[in-house]
């Protein structure tokens, strides 16, 4: 079977949830049997998200071969379980370097570099480059943006030629688009959809099935009535209802028959009907769980629901090996003082004190681990509150009032946490920190080896600063253990308090890898502890 592509594109509003849909139809082909995977392409110029302020973007999600990628990457691993890689996501901004790069190297001599056909046929290259591996059955493409956006003109353009090129049963298009209630007139409304799928259209790209984000249910009139004046055939508009949980999704789109129609459409000869059987499993779990707990976040962008989404999402799969609804309460690290720490935590029974960069915010997370280790507090610090682990000990435990991360004051006497070495060298700032999966070898008998149940792990990291060990004896001396490091370089990876019922800082983010079939150690145990911590104030 030759390899088979479906496009999703999005039309009428953004955030209608593409990455969604793409990696609930990726999930039930996969439950079907076949190796899949998504790609994401973006049509912004920076060269990847990794410069991006998650006000702009959401969290950034990195890969194991060290990407810096949109969060929806995180979304397709958590759903099919299969890791993604640089060529899963691709800019604009990838697109023009590359041509750019290629025009100066004379490879266009005496031609005119233009978009149609330089820059749509490297588009294609890109599409097509993770078919050529032969470790898939099916590719899904979702193009970012919204269809009337110039900036997604040379991607749609690339898709209908796309269209034209491969035999028409190994292409498939799927257009998400919105379709608004009027509550005043009680109706629901299709001509936002009718003008995204004419622009589509205009584009040169026909849509096989058209899925509708709505409140309210369809009726079959008017998909019927979509489905005439959007040219498509009945039956292939299809309707995405608001879900309680972004994983029920797929078993909403079962019922729609979306995967029926992609395996018609495509000629892929597999009638089976999708095994989903680990997944109902995991959402039966968190639908009615038996126990809650409360869980302070504690970070600097937590106005911004998705810039945290990785940690979010690790809870919940980390609530279901609990049977346990996890509530994440977020605090904003900045109004974090030593006078009122007490109170805007009060009922955490765990406290997560995110990644992040720069000194805003800083002390807040200070504050904040204090109080978690003072009163016993389950606590997990990930990147930035790792390293603010270390500072805070530093102060309070070692006596250092002025230690510091060199991020947050360079001419602190007490480095505790400073550059990489590699990092002095480089002042650009794109692509350039400690990116990807590195191995981690964990001390026998610690915390970490205990959750992690073995003590040789990987981990992904996107750092620049890092624990300074030529004070790591001091630490040791009172209390707090390097418990994982890195066994090529030492760097220390790992700290935990033993003292502490349940206190650990990691350099690298556990969060990238947990999905609800592979919960995460860490926030199962964090999980696991926060629940004994309020068994125990009862
Ligand atoms: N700003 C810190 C560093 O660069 C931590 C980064 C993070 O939390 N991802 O090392």
């Amino acid at each position: 079977m030759n390899t088979k592509y479906i496009f999703i594109t999005g039309g009428v509003a953004s955030s209608l949830g593409k990455g969604i849909i793409a990696s609930s139809l990726a999930k039930l082909l996969q439950a079907r049997g076949l190796r899949v995977t998504i790609q994401k392409f973006d049509p912004y110029i920076n060269i990847d998200p990794g410069t991006l302020n998650p006000y702009e973007h959401g969290e950034c999600y990195v890969t194991e071969d060290g990407a810096e990628t949109d969060l929806d990457l995180g979304h397709y691993e958590r759903f099919l379980g299969v890791y993604t890689s640089k060529a899963n996501n691709v800019t604009t901004g990838k697109i023009y370097h590359t041509v750019i790069t290629k025009e100066r190297e004379g490879a266009y001599l005496g031609k005119t570099v233009q978009i149609v056909p330089h820059i749509t046929d490297e588009i294609k290259r890109r599409i097509l480059l993770l078919g050529r591996t032969g470790e898939y059955d099916v590719i899904l493409t979702e193009i970012g943006g919204t269809i009337g956006d110039m900036e997604s003109q040379p991607f749609v353009e690339a898709v209908r030629q796309l269209q034209w090129e491969l035999p028409e049963e190994d292409c498939m298009s799927v257009h998400l688009t919105l379709i608004p209630y009027l509550s005043a007139a009680k109706e629901l409304k299709t001509k936002p959809t009718q003008h995204s799928v004419q622009a589509l259209q205009q584009g040169g790209v026909t849509p096989d099935v058209i899925v509708c984000r709505t409140e309210h249910p369809l009726s079959q009139e008017l998909r019927r009535k979509i489905a005439l004046f959007c040219n498509v055939r009945p039956g292939h508009v299809i309707q995405s209802i608001d879900a309680w949980s972004i994983y029920q999704v797929p078993l909403n789109m079962h019922e729609e028959h979306l995967d029926e129609l992609a395996v018609r459409k495509l000629q892929i000869d597999n009638f089976a009907t999708p095994d989903l059987g680990r997944w109902k499993t995991f959402l039966e779990r968190i639908k009615n769980p038996a126990h809650e707990v409360q869980v302070v976040l504690v970070g600097k962008y937590v106005e911004l629901q998705d810039a945290y989404k990785s940690i979010q999402e690790a809870f919940v799969h980390a609530g279901a090996a609990n049977d346990c609804r996890v509530n994440v309460r977020t605090v904003q690290s900045e109004n974090v003082t030593a006078e009122n720490v007490g109170e805007l935590l009060e009922g955490a029974d765990g406290i997560l004190v995110a990644p992040g960069f720069g000194e805003r915010g800083l002390e807040g997370k200070v504050f904040a681990i204090r109080h978690a280790r003072e009163k016993d507090i389950p606590f997990l610090g990930i990147c930035l509150g790792m390293q603010m682990c270390v500072v805070e000990f530093a102060r309070d435990v070692l006596g250092w009032k002025d230690a510091a991360s060199t991020e947050l004051d360079p001419q602190t006497p007490h480095p505790v946490i400073c550059m990489m070495e590699e990092q002095k060298k480089t002042n650009i700032k794109g692509g350039t920190m400690r990116l990807g999966a590195y191995a981690c070898t964990l001390e026998k008998g610690s915390l970490a080896a205990s959750l992690y149940g073995g003590t040789d792990i990987s981990e992904r990291h996107r750092h620049r600063y890092e624990f300074n060990s030529e004070y790591l004896s001091e630490f040791e001396k009172n209390g707090l253990k390097a418990t994982g490091r890195n066994p090529q370089t030492g760097l220390v990876e790992v700290v935990e308090l033993p003292s502490h019922p349940f206190f650990i800082g990691v350099q690298f983010h556990p969060e990238y890898k947990s999905t609800p079939e592979r919960p995460h150690p860490l926030f199962v145990g964090l999980v696991k502890a926060a629940l004994a911590f309020r068994r125990g104030k009862k």
